[in-house]
């Protein structure tokens, strides 16, 4: 287990946390604050106990370069105008003037540093860099779970300077469930898998078959795999250049017994968000697309998610967006939720399809990383959790 920011004494001590405030902000709106909301805990927290609390970020990617479309200073505005908790903003993440906003700050009070990405050494882990940001403070608690598959120098390099570090709430969450994914789920162990391209979740996949009882693809990705197994297609995105690792994928499936199922009927149009069509048949006609999962398919995928105990999802079963082509998605997150067993989502669209069907309430864990819990399931750990327990 990762250590927890309780695990520390941090009254009295200077303690950078690295936040997730990439939030969407459009003409300085912010239209979603969940990852204000799901950081304000780990940092009332420390105000709490007294700490003196500065808080980094990226916004956006500003690529190195200072420029003001990506500052983070309408974040600390709207946390100052919600009162989710007192916070000042510095506008630079280094230098004199953090140092001298600690000299000044208020008990209760929190900084919010200027956006880490508009230096070059923050993405390249420059050991300099690192340096810099690391120089004001005792400890550093990282809170960021969606970044904590990057080595940059907010995520990695600094706690490689300090010696006292750990997780915050939300990564310590994180890390519990996914560990426990990763090491021992409570068989049998189900995911769920889809989205647009094989090619994005190969490593996800050929992990997974060490792991899990039942894979079930849905989503573009499906169609690699029937065009694989001699099925028609029709107009359907199908990754050539995977066919072969598509075999091999199989093949390693029935050699451990894992029950790898692929939609067996589908939604189809004749071009993409057209009229849609039923196609009750696992072949699609030449000229057709498949846009969406199809009744009898998300019948099998709920039977054989019935009586799974660990449920990991990640990637929409069709179009989503579109209303013809939401179906699936809503049905196989409306199942996950009445399943009443640990139920893991991750991935922005996986994660906004379960609270558009309004199931999200009835999901053990939803994740605040889409690339990070990927590459947690697939290489067991994440480096920004792992420099943790260094
Ligand atoms: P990903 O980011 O890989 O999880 O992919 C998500 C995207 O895949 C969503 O924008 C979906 O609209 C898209 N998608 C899912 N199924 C299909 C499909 N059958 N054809 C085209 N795009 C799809």
């Amino acid at each position: 287990m990762v250590k927890s920011i309780k695990d520390l004494d941090i009254t009295g001590k200077k303690v950078l946390i690295r936040v997730d405030f990439n939030v969407p902000l459009k003409d300085g709106v912010i239209n979603d604050d969940t990852r204000i909301r799901e950081a304000a805990k780990t940092v009332s927290y420390a105000l709490e106990k007294g700490a003196k609390v500065a808080l980094v970020s990226h916004l956006g990617r500003p690529k190195g370069e200072k420029n003001m479309a990506y500052t983070l200073k309408p974040v600390a505005d709207y946390i100052n105008e919600k009162s989710i908790f007192p916070v000042v903003f510095v506008s630079d993440s280094v230098g004199d003037e953090v140092g001298k906003a600690l000299d000044v700050l208020k008990p209760g009070t929190a900084l919010l540093l200027e956006n880490v990405r508009f230096y070059k050494g923050e993405e390249k882990n420059d050991p300099e860099f690192a340096k810099e940001l690391a120089a004001p403070f005792d400890v550093f608690i990282n809170d960021a779970f969606g970044t904590c598959h990057r080595k940059h120098a907010s995520v990695y390099g600094v706690p490689g300077l300090l010696k006292e570090k750990a997780a915050g709430f939300l990564v310590e969450k994180e890390a519990r469930y996914f560990d426990k994914i990763v090491k021992n789920p409570e068989r049998p162990f189900a995911a769920v898998l889809g989205g647009a391209k094989v090619s994005d979740k190969l490593g996800v996949i050929k992990s997974l078959l060490d792991m899990a009882d039942v894979i079930l693809i849905g989503g573009a990705m499906a169609y690699t795999f029937l065009k694989y197994k001699g099925f028609s297609t029709g107009t359907s995105i199908v990754e050539e250049d995977q066919l072969s690792i598509v075999a091999d994928i199989l093949k390693t499936a029935e050699k451990k017994g894992v029950k790898l199922m692929l939609p067996v009927d589908h939604v189809i149009s004749d071009k993409f968000g057209g009229e849609p069509r039923a196609c009750p048949e696992v072949s699609i006609p030449d000229g057709f697309m498949g846009l969406d999962i199809g009744p009898e398919t998300v019948k099998e995928y709920s039977k054989a998610l019935e009586g799974c105990k660990t449920v990991l999802w990640n990637g929409p079963m069709g179009v989503f967006e579109q209303p013809a082509y939401s179906g699936g998605t809503f049905a196989i997150a409306k199942k996950l939720a009445s399943l009443g067993v640990t139920v893991i989502v991750g991935g922005g669209d996986s994660v906004s399809a379960v609270k558009k069907a309004g199931a999200a309430d009835k999901i053990s864990h939803i994740s605040t990383g889409g690339g990070a819990s990927l590459e947690y399931v697939e290489f067991g750990t994440l480096p920004g959790i792992d420099i943790l327990r260094a």
